[in-house]
Formats: C-alpha cells, sequence, structure tokens
C-alpha cells in the first residue's frame, strides 16, 4: 500500500513491540497501547530460533541479543528414572550453522522496547482496551476500561496474547483446548555449577513431572550468566504446592535431578518462582474487519515445542510484508492471513501432537516416547527434521517473507561463544 494508515497496536509484548518497529519504519503512524502502566515483561526465559533471530536481524537487533544471550546447540532430556534419553536435538544436524539463542525476557523486552523508544511511535499506558468500535469514515476505534476511547484508527493489530479481549471480532471463531499443565520459572545464576552453557536440558518422570534448566546469558547488572529453571505443574495443583512449602518442593526436585541443587540454592522464598498457565488456541483466520491478530492472540500453544516468541516476530513482519505488497487494507488482511497459513497450521499441530507426550497425565505416551525417540532420533533425515522442526524453519517461513538467515548471526556470535567457552 502506498498510503501511510493510523495503526493502533494493543500490548506491548515481542509480537507488539516488533510489529511497531516494522510498520513505523516504513511510513505508517503507530500508537502502541499496554495496560500496564509501566511496560514489562512476563516470565524468566525462552530460545530465540532461527526463524525468529532472521527477523530480529531484519530490526538490527540479532547481533546485541546473540550477544547477550546464551548459543543454545542442543535441546536434551532424560527419563530421571532410568537415565534413558527421551529428547535430543543438535542444531548441528542441519547443513548450514544454526542455533538458538537462551534469552532472559528482560533482555529480549529491553533491546525491542529501546528501539521503540528510539522512533517516533505514540505509546499509550495504562490502557486496558476490552472492545472495539467502528467509527465514522469506516475507521476503528479502541473501547478501553472506564468508558475511554481512543482513535479512530485504520487499523488495529491485536497484540494482546492468549488472553485477548477481541478474539470475537476475528472471521472465524478461535479454537481452544485448555492445557491442565503449566509451571513454575525462576531465574537463577549459572556460575559454580557444571550444566552445559549451551544446552536445555530436561528431566522427566512419566510425563507429569519435568524439570528443566535453560540458560539465557546475562542480564542487566548481572555479571554471571543465568539460567531459567522450570518445573511442569498443573494448575488446580498450585495452592497444594504453596501449602506444602518450598523446602518440600525443593527436596522434590534434588531428588530428581540431584546437579540442581546450587540452583535451588538461590531460591529461598516462593515468590522467586513465577506460575505460566498454557493454553493450546488458534484463530483460523486472525483477521477481521480492520483487524488483524498476531502473536499469541492469534495462536499460542505450550512452550514444549520453544515456539511461541519466534511465531510472534514472523507474524509481524508478516503483517507488514502484506501491508506493503498489497493494494488496499482489506486485500493486506487476506494476504497477512495467508503468509501465516501454513507455517502456523503444521506448528500448531505439532505442538498440539508432542504436548501429551512430554506434559500430560498419560503412562502410556510418555512410555512410547521413551522407546522410540531415542532409536528414531539417531537416524539420518529424522534427527535433521526434529532439529528444523525446532528452529521453526519447517514450511520455509523465512522465503515466503522474504526473509534472509543472519549471516550476522555467526559473525557476532564469535565474541559472545569464545567468553562462554572459557567458562566451561
Ligand atoms: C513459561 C513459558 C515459556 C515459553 N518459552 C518459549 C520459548 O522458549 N520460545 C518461544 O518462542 N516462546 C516461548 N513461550 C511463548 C512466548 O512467551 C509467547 O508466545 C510470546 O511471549 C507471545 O508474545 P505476544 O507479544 O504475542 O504476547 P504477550 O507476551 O502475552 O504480550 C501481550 C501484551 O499485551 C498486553 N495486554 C494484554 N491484554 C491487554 C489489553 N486488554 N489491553 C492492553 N494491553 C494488553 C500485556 O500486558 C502484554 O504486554 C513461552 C511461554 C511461556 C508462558
Amino acid at each position: 500500500m502506498s498510503r501511510s494508515l493510523s495503526i493502533a497496536i494493543i500490548g506491548c509484548g515481542t509480537a507488539g513491540l516488533a510489529a511497531a518497529l516494522l510498520l513505523e519504519r516504513v511510513g505508517h503512524t503507530v500508537t502502541l497501547v499496554e495496560r500496564f502502566n509501566e511496560p514489562q515483561p512476563l516470565g524468566s526465559g525462552l530460545i530465540l530460533q532461527p526463524s525468529g533471530l532472521a527477523v530480529l536481524n531484519e530490526l538490527g537487533l540479532a547481533a546485541p541479543l546473540i550477544a547477550t544471550g546464551s548459543r543454545i546447540d542442543r535441546l536434551f532430556g532424560l527419563n530421571a528414572t532410568t537415565d534413558s534419553v527421551v529428547l535430543d536435538v543438535r542444531y548441528a544436524a542441519l547443513k548450514r550453522e544454526r542455533f538458538g539463542v537462551g534469552i532472559h525476557r528482560a533482555a529480549l523486552f529491553e533491546t525491542l522496547f529501546a528501539s521503540v523508544q528510539k522512533r517516533t511511535v505514540a505509546i499509550e499506558t495504562g490502557v486496558e482496551v476490552g472492545d472495539i468500535d467502528a467509527s465514522p469514515g469506516g475507521k476503528v476505534s479502541l473501547i478501553a476500561a472506564g468508558g475511554r476511547r481512543l482513535g479512530p484508527f485504520d487499523l488495529v493489530v491485536d497484540a494482546s496474547g492468549t488472553r485477548s479481549a477481541l478474539l470475537a471480532h476475528a472471521a472465524r471463531p478461535v479454537t481452544r483446548t485448555p492445557l491442565s499443565y503449566g509451571a513454575l520459572w525462576a531465574n537463577v545464576p549459572l556460575a559454580g555449577t557444571d550444566f552445559d552453557r549451551h544446552a536445555l536440558e530436561q528431566r522427566y518422570r512419566c510425563a507429569s513431572v519435568m524439570v528443566g534448566v535453560l540458560p539465557v546469558g546475562r542480564h542487566g547488572e548481572e555479571l554471571e550468566p543465568q539460567a531459567a529453571l522450570f518445573w511442569s505443574l498443573k494448575a488446580d495443583a498450585l495452592d497444594a504446592w504453596r501449602s506444602a512449602g518450598l523446602a518440600a518442593w525443593k527436596a522434590e526436585v534434588e531428588r530428581i535431578w540431584p546437579a540442581t541443587a546450587p540452583l535451588l540454592a538461590h531460591i529461598v522464598a516462593p515468590e522467586q518462582l513465577t506460575f505460566a498457565s498454557y493454553r493450546h488456541q488458534t484463530l483460523p483466520l486472525p483477521r477481521g474487519r480492520r483487524i488483524a491478530f498476531i502473536g499469541d492472540a492469534a495462536h499460542s500453544t505450550s512452550p514444549q515445542l520453544g515456539q511461541g516468541a519466534n511465531m510472534a516476530l514472523l507474524d509481524a513482519h508478516a503483517l507488514a510484508v502484506a501491508l506493503d505488497q498489497a493494494g488496499d487494507l482489506d486485500a493486506a488482511l487476506l494476504r497477512y492471513a495467508e503468509l501465516r497459513r501454513w507455517h502456523v497450521r503444521l506448528y500448531q499441530a505439532a505442538s498440539r501432537m508432542f504436548t501429551p507426550f512430554y506434559q500430560s497425565d498419560s503412562t502410556v505416551l510418555p512410555l512410547i516416547r521413551d522407546r522410540v525417540v531415542p532409536p528414531l532420533a539417531r537416524l539420518p533425515g529424522i534427527d535433521r527434521m526434529l532439529a528444523l522442526l525446532v528452529a521453526g524453519l519447517i514450511g520455509d517461513p523465512l522465503g515466503r517473507l522474504g526473509l534472509k538467515e543472519p549471516a550476522i548471526a555467526a559473525e557476532s556470535d564469535r565474541p559472545a561463544l569464545a567468553g562462554e567457552r572459557a567458562e566451561r
């Protein structure tokens, strides 16, 4: 589109901030609206995959994030009872050099937010959007708590996450499957431990117990590299977990994985752990009249495949591409949905399929997992497919969006890697 649009983006998460950067830089007038008085990250850590890094590279942000985070070469999991391998995915199985980046959520948020603050983007905080409304001239306004109206705008981008209040405005109804398991998360220093700085490691008991350690690099004043420590927990077991007390939980984690003891020593109060609940939710059409849905508002899953933030980045880029390519707004929204359709469908299906093997009450599925995954993952071809899946690259999402994998990633990664190796 040659015309500059006035665009409201709801939500200062990964999706909203990336969309603001990508849309403002091509001349649209962007207003970011956030419910918190101070925009802030939630949660502890995540993995940026080659798919998401390609978008961040386009924004000039891949290099600083790679330098801050921890290069991840392998996702590795053991059955804590039998010590058998139940998950082993290596990026090295891919033809060219690729890796994930374990990153502190605050580091990702601050990098994106600082970049937005340098641009001409209006930021309205403390505004909880509850609905949208048609305005004269075919435009659309936001309706916030207390009846306040913002706008009118040519387009609303809903980046308000999985609990969006605007899903009823999508062209087709949302599909939703509740997930009983969530997780407790905390960031802890890795110093003084033997954990591999370049692997996400997990230990399982059946599929109902899981503890994981994800190196996330450094953030802010922290000189020591950190890790996100996470523990699977059903939402309806949270109260029982609180009543049992921290000492009982720490003893249980340590029993399952004794090497976590020095990490657990940093957790002295339950408030250091944040509980995250998950839901499997998809909008079959992530668009409506003058509204586009991106990120978790359009699709969310359990984090087993670790794709959510990366998908959010791809969505933001796809929307910018669609607005650029199409002749009018309706065509642009159709194009946006089309650009993302297959990649989203594929990953939502994969997540739906894999999650019960790693996080469920089933006793049969983990048995199958323990027998089938190790020999399968070693087969040439399968190891590559699994690595491609984890890298977020199945379905060629980058080619569709004209994105190139960051050569810069390999370049800028070198100093950080050297530093990390010295620590091992
Ligand atoms: C425990 C956990 C681990 C994860 N691990 C990974 C991983 O390893 N890799 C990965 O890629 N993904 C991971 N994910 C998923 C990833 O975090 C999400 O997919 C991603 O953060 C979605 O970003 P978003 O911007 O769409 O939504 P959010 O991050 O949820 O941001 C939404 C924003 O909108 C604001 N907002 C909400 N409602 C309103 C409203 N009504 N009005 C105004 N503002 C509003 C919120 O305050 C927030 O700032 C994980 C998720 C969890 C919970």
